[in-house]
């Protein structure tokens, strides 16, 4: 018999809070997940899935379901805008390391149906409501007291807020989100035309001091797909004016100038604008709420690692509630577990990589780029030297490092 009488609360129905309501739905632990929206949001966001993440969906069964309509992406390019191709990672390196020897890209708003799918179809001990936003919390040594926007009042014996950038639970708990905004934002705009026939492979980073972007083939509705393009805009340019269809077209020509296309119009499916940040709050727990995904780290997309780190985090709690709930084991030590296992890395690898990708693409003195790309051909020409990058790009390493982060803390 369970010690814990009152479900776990989750507020939000994103990558993060569907996994995690899944992996206890499959331990059989109560759980209500709250979604403030009516239904799953369909916003344009992340897309690319790295092998570990491949690896820790399958054990919540869905990687074979997103393997029907995702694109396998083996190998991946550095470019300069006007020289083209640099470097070439080819993530087969790591087959003897993975099942899943590349990135797999699919829409993020085409993982979280596939996620609340198998909450229903195989678990009972999951509820998820949508429509109903999370409007306080007051945790007490016993629980959690969660009020909803319906005026009703549950009681949880843990909260868990996968609830996105401005997190409800991350300031109940009151933790610095320590880090930076980027000055510049973000452009996403995707094309119908294949950008694989000018060379480009299914994931590609293009340097450049003013015009540097990162290119990506999602699938869309189907077969071929959609290259998603994602440049950097003045801040002093107003919204309307980066968003209208001739800018569009010449960022798309310049951004694409080695390749010369050739294109007149490219014709645009889709198009968005957003901020960045690099943050990581100080702490992912306080007594009995703890957070997860966006709600607890931020980063720019350069090396696709937000959502993937979100996925990492909710698996790792999923496990600690295992133990927590049908073991009784201490909930505290297993939390500052979670925190010393995800955190540091967060701060050590995401962060770091992130924050390294988008300063390489966009350098600016022509002597340190020339460097570091140079160092990047180094690096992929060499098969040892190309395939420890992989593992790092790919979070193979970082999975690996937190996973050996021991239960107690050694002196
Ligand atoms: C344009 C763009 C491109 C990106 N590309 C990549 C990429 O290629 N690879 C990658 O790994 N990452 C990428 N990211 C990051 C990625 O999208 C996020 O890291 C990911 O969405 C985080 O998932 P999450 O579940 O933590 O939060 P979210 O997806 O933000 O979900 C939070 C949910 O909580 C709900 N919610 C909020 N507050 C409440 C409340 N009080 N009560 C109830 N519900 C609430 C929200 O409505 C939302 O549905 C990208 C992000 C953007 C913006």
């Amino acid at each position: 018999m369970a010690a814990h009488h009152h479900p776990i609360i989750i507020a939000g129905a994103g990558p993060a809070g569907l996994s995690l309501a899944l992996s206890l739905g499959q331990s059989n632990i109560p759980c209500i997940l709250f979604e403030m929206e009516p239904e799953l949001t369909h916003d344009l966001r992340a897309g690319s899935y790295h092998p570990p993440t491949l690896e820790m969906l399958d054990e919540l069964g869905v990687t074979a379901e997103m393997h029907k309509t995702g694109i396998k992406v083996p190998r991946w390019q550095i470019r300069d805008r006007v020289d083209g191709l640099v470097a070439e990672f080819d993530l087969s390196l790591v087959a003897d390391e993975t099942p899943y020897p590349y990135r797999l890209h699919l829409e993020q708003h085409r993982l979280t149906p596939i996620l609340l799918d198998k909450i229903r179809e195989t678990t009972s001990s999951v509820d998820v409501r949508f429509g109903t936003e999370v409007t306080g919390l007051e945790p007490d040594q016993d629980g959690v007291t969660v009020r909803l926007d319906n005026g009703d009042e549950l009681r949880a014996s843990f909260f868990v807020g996968c609830d996105g950038a401005r997190s409800l639970a991350r300031k109940v708990i009151d933790v610095e989100f320590k880090g930076f905004t980027w000055p510049d934002r973000f452009l996403v705009a995707s094309t119908t035309f294949q950008l694989n026939e000018l060379g480009f492979s299914g994931a590609g980073y293009v340097a450049d001091p003013e015009h540097w972007a990162a290119i990506f083939h999602v699938p869309d509705t189907g077969p071929p797909g959609i290259w998603r393009v994602a440049y950097g805009t003045d801040p002093e340019e107003p919204e309307e004016d980066i968003l209208r269809d001739e800018r569009i077209q010449e960022r798309l020509n310049i951004i694409l100038e080695h390749s010369n296309p050739g294109v007149d119009s490219f014709e645009l499916k889709y198009r968005s604008t957003y901020r960045v940040h690099q943050r990581v709050a100080s702490k992912f727990f306080k007594g009995r709420i703890a957070i997860a995904g966006d709600a607890a780290h931020l980063n720019n997309p350069m090396g696709g690692l937000g959502l993937n780190g979100g996925v990492h985090d909710a698996i790792s709690l999923g496990e600690k509630f295992r133990q927590i709930w049908h073991d009784n084991a201490d909930f505290e030590l297993h939390f500052d577990h979670y925190d010393r296992q995800r955190r540091p890395i967060n701060i050590k690898a995401v962060q770091a990589m992130s924050i390294r990708n988008k300063k390489l693409l966009e350098e600016r003195d022509p002597d340190v780029r020339r460097e570091r790309l140079d160092e990047l051909k180094n690096i992929a020409s060499d098969p040892v030297k190309s395939k420890a990058h992989l593992m790092n790009t790919s979070m193979i390493n970082s999975v690996r490092e937190a996973a050996a982060v021991p239960l107690e803390e050694t002196e």
